[in-house]
């Protein structure tokens, strides 16, 4: 950015958007900062969306990532409810779909992700996915005591919901297409002690399942779900489903804009997608030096720090900015479990249980690959799992860690 006062476009106004807005200004940039969302609300938090929001135990006002006050003090052009429809990277312009031309010198790119549907089950009612406010609200309205509530997908969405439906009184069905939940991200023997968490508390629970379609009926001549069809035939019956096979990055209105984007927008180390356009959140692909390989997180803590690191190297500028380098965190909420994960897990590592014990259902356990600690996972053990932060921080050796005993 060559310009002395210069304009920053930051697109998506939610975590990634919002840390970035405050960095710019944080970092003394005085120059107009304009903040483009395509919903109609100030940035709020999604985690509770699943969880205490769901539940209905927290309001409105314990979403809200910042007092409305303190964004005013901001000094932004904040324009909500309007969507990006188009980029022009090499014009710097980008395009709104109220017809405006917003040109930039700066460009932070943070739309994040939305719901994968299952196709054909998209108009469908009593068919829910969970990205938004209005998705939370809608689905907690129709979690009454008895509902029959069939979740598909024993991610960690798809688990959070079936713990907060249980919570509310809902019969739980949690369906799974892979043998053993969440193996893919933490191995089987970590996957099926999240899937103990459901089994435990009384959600029926089946793996290995690939679902067809949704049953509905057609009463009132608008169809509603009645029931989850599996593929050998089966027919779960539903009042409530929930879909929650993943998420999809939300980058189709940068067709044509010059960036690259597959999964995600693909980024160098410094977060730059193109010399003045920065990405952060859920969408970011972008190369970890640490890794050797390009990533994509799709969590909480990662959105936080990336609006941050993004922003300052978009003023920094692209040849000066420093490269973003995290251990990363996530974490989960299920049943009176926090489920915390640093570090980078991969199926294939060796895991060992370091303190409590899979049939407490409370432990630590450590991942080692190639010598080195890969990651740490605690179930209900969170002062105990931040102990392995600094080894995962300073690469440790496995067996370093293995003989590690946090104070
Ligand atoms: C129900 C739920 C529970 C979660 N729980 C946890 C948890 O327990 N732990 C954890 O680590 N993570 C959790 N997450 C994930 C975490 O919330 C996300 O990683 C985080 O919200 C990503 O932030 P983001 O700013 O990148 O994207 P998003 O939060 O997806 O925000 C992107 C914003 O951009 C807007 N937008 C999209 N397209 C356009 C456009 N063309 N123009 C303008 N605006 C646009 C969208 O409307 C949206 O407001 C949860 C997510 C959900 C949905």
């Amino acid at each position: 950015m060559e310009e002395s006062d210069p304009t920053i476009v930051v697109v998506g106004a939610s975590l990634a958007g919002l840390r970035a807005v405050e960095t710019l200004r944080a970092e003394g940039h005085r120059g107009p900062v304009v903040l483009v969302g395509a919903e109609p609300h100030l940035p709020y938090d999604r985690p509770p969306l699943s969880k205490q929001f769901l539940a209905g135990t927290w309001g409105l006002e314990r979403v809200r990532l910042r007092d409305p006050q303190k964004i005013e003090a901001l000094g932004l052009d904040i324009r909500l409810g309007r969507s990006a429809v188009a980029l022009d990277v090499d014009a710097h312009i980008l395009g709104l779909d109220d017809g405006a031309r917003v040109r930039f010198d700066g460009l932070v790119v943070a739309t994040g992700a939305h719901p994968r549907p299952l196709p054909g089950t998209e108009a469908i009612a009593g068919v829910h996915t969970l990205r938004t406010l209005e998705d939370s609200l809608a689905l907690g309205a129709a979690l009454v005591p008895g509902a029959r509530l069939v979740v598909v997908g024993a991610g960690f969405i798809g688990s959070e919901v079936a713990a907060t439906g249980l919570g509310l009184g809902c019969r739980v069905t949690l369906l799974e297409g892979l043998p053993v939940p969440l193996a893919r991200v933490l191995g089987d023997e970590m996957g099926a002690a999240c899937a103990a968490l459901h089994v435990a508390r009384g959600v029926e629970l089946r793996t290995g399942v690939g679902v067809a379609g949704v049953r509905t009926t057609g009463a009132d001549g608008v169809a509603r779900a009645t029931g989850v069809v599996l593929v050998d035939g089966t027919v779960v019956d539903a009042d409530v489903v929930v879909v929650g096979i993943g998420v999809v990055p939300t980058t189709q209105w940068l067709a044509g804009s010059g960036l690259e984007v597959g999964d995600g927008v693909v980024a160098d180390a410094t977060l730059h997608a193109a010399d003045d356009v920065v990405v952060a959140g859920d969408l970011a692909r972008w190369f970890d030096e640490g890794l050797g390989a390009h990533v994509r997180i799709e969590h909480w803590t990662n959105a936080s720090e990336q609006g941050v690191v993004a922003a300052r190297n978009l003023l920094a500028g692209r040849r000066a900015g420093a490269a973003y380098v995290p251990v990363p965190y996530f974490w989960s909420d299920q049943y009176d479990v926090k489920i915390q994960v640093i570090g980078h897990p991969r199926p294939a590592d060796d895991v060992v249980v370091v303190d409590g014990s899979l049939p407490e259902g409370r432990f630590v356990a450590l991942y080692g690959r190639d010598g080195r600690l890969s990651a740490a996972l605690g179930f209900g053990r969170p002062r105990q799992l931040m102990g392995y932060r600094p080894l995962l921080e300073a690469r440790a050796s496995f067996d370093e860690a293995l003989a590690h005993r946090p104070a």
